[in-house]
């Protein structure tokens, strides 16, 4: 981290988890048991039908309501679907966009990556662009060639000034839901070689000013040396944001750092 320059964030993905009621339990103790100071921001990113309710229990704290998905179009005949001004109208603040199981399950192509977040920044949302390597790739040594593309896919028509509203999550995908985590130096070189990436696209100073997470596996005993990395801002936690002890030892683990 490198509070300095840039903010850390603590992001928490439930993914297809957790009811309207288990929503309010959690962010009501959530909120209760956050450590003083505020060296991290925190984010927590629900399944759609659960924003509602966790932004009125988050209304006066300082824990930001994402979704995980957006659609790129502002309406239409797209069933199932959801814009980016109905979740801001809603209050959300953040959405994540290209999680890997989006594009693993849902074929979301980069092309699709880019149309969301110009739809997100467009409607007043902060992207939090999520890439990574599979097991395969890393193995084939294609790692940073795979990552720079898709970062300057997904970033296409952005501006420097749009660029302050987007968070990037490093997601090798063989470590996510898989318990096998990126070793800190993995995490850190690939965190810094998308520093480098968006340094040529936009200057020093955006690439000095974005916060960069690391995710997958990341849990209460690994995330301090994975945040000790000087590029890695903070961390998008799935499953052990699921668990109130562990998704909090992690914030605790980010506001020390
Ligand atoms: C994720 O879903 O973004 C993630 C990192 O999951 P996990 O922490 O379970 O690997």
């Amino acid at each position: 981290m490198n509070r300095k320059y840039r903010k850390t964030v603590v992001a928490g993905n439930w993914k297809m988890n957790k009811t309207v009621s288990e929503t309010r339990a959690f962010a009501e103790e959530l909120k209760n048991s956050l450590p003083r100071s505020k060296r991290c921001s925190i984010i927590l990113c629900v399944p759609f039908v659960n924003i509602t309710s966790a932004i009125k229990v988050l209304k006066d704290s300082r824990i930001a309501v994402a979704a995980q998905n957006v659609h790129w179009e502002s309406h239409g005949a797209y069933t199932g679907e959801v814009s980016a001004a109905m979740l801001a109208d809603l209050g959300v603040k953040y959405v994540l966009i290209g999680h890997s199981e989006r594009r693993q399950y849902f074929n979301e192509t980069d092309t699709f990556v880019n149309k969301k977040i110009r739809a997100a920044l467009q409607a007043g949302l902060r992207p939090i662009l999520c890439v990574g390597e599979t097991l395969e790739q890393r193995e084939l040594d294609v790692t940073s060639e795979l990552i720079a593309y898709q970062i300057k896919s997904a970033l296409s028509g952005i501006s420097a000034e749009e660029m302050r509203h987007i968070i990037i999550a490093y997601e090798p995908v063989w470590a996510i839901g898989t318990g096998k985590t990126a070793t800190p130096e993995q995490a850190g070189e690939v965190c810094g070689t998308i520093r480098a990436v968006l340094r040529k696209l936009y200057g020093a100073r955006v690439a000095r000013a974005t916060t960069i997470q690391y995710g997958g596996s990341m849990n209460p005993k690994n995330a301090s040396t994975l945040l000790a990395q000087p590029d890695v801002d903070g961390g998008l936690i799935g499953s052990a944001s699921l668990e109130l002890s562990d998704f909090l030892q992690i914030i605790y683990a980010a506001n020390e750092e």
